[in-house]
């Protein structure tokens, strides 16, 4: 297996930052923020973990359209049998230009977005939001019958209540 190849890394030191690390990519460079204070061997460190991190996060990405349209029709097999296509999404993809909203869907052009905020949480919360997508494939608002079909999974009450708890702490809806 071929490695990936080793980005360009600009280290910046803060003296405002205590001890929080971050890194983000900057066009073929890669960006890590570090306390002032820091040393060498602390430095070197964090860039190898930063950057660990940042590749796991793309190989998600990267692959997980593919992942996510597998997802469906898992989920779909599961608890929407009896509609078979009817709730069978045209596209599914994350996105992360969605702020504010964990899901949304496009009964139109039968197309689902997961926002990327919720890449990394539990399995069982992503099913939740992506069946409560599905769903809306077949039942377009938030009626009785549609959270009768919502609530065939067990955990929609437990993963409605994961989101609400990080809704409050992050501050958004
Ligand atoms: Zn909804």
């Amino acid at each position: 297996m071929a490695g990936p190849r080793k980005p360009v890394v600009e280290v910046r030191r803060s003296q405002r930052r205590r001890r929080t690390v971050s890194a983000y990519r900057d066009g073929e460079r890669v960006v890590v923020l570090i306390p002032d204070q820091f040393s060498r061997a602390e430095e070197s460190e964090w860039v190898d973990r930063m950057l660990a991190r940042l590749a796991a996060r793309e190989g998600r990405l990267a692959r997980s359209d593919a992942e996510l349209l597998a997802r469906a029709e898992r989920l779909i097999n599961l608890y929407l049998a009896e509609y078979g296509t009817q709730a069978l999404p045209a596209s599914v993809r994350w996105v992360s230009n969605q702020n504010g909203r964990w899901g949304s869907c496009t009964p139109a052009d039968r197309s689902i977005r997961l926002s990327h905020r919720i890449q990394d949480m539990p399995d069982w919360v992503i099913d939740y939001v992506l069946l409560h997508e599905l769903v809306h494939l077949i039942v377009p608002s938030h009626n009785a019958h549609f959270w009768a079909l919502v609530g065939r999974y067990s955990k929609t009450e437990r993963a409605r209540g994961y989101l609400e708890g990080v809704a409050a702490v992050s501050g958004t809806p």
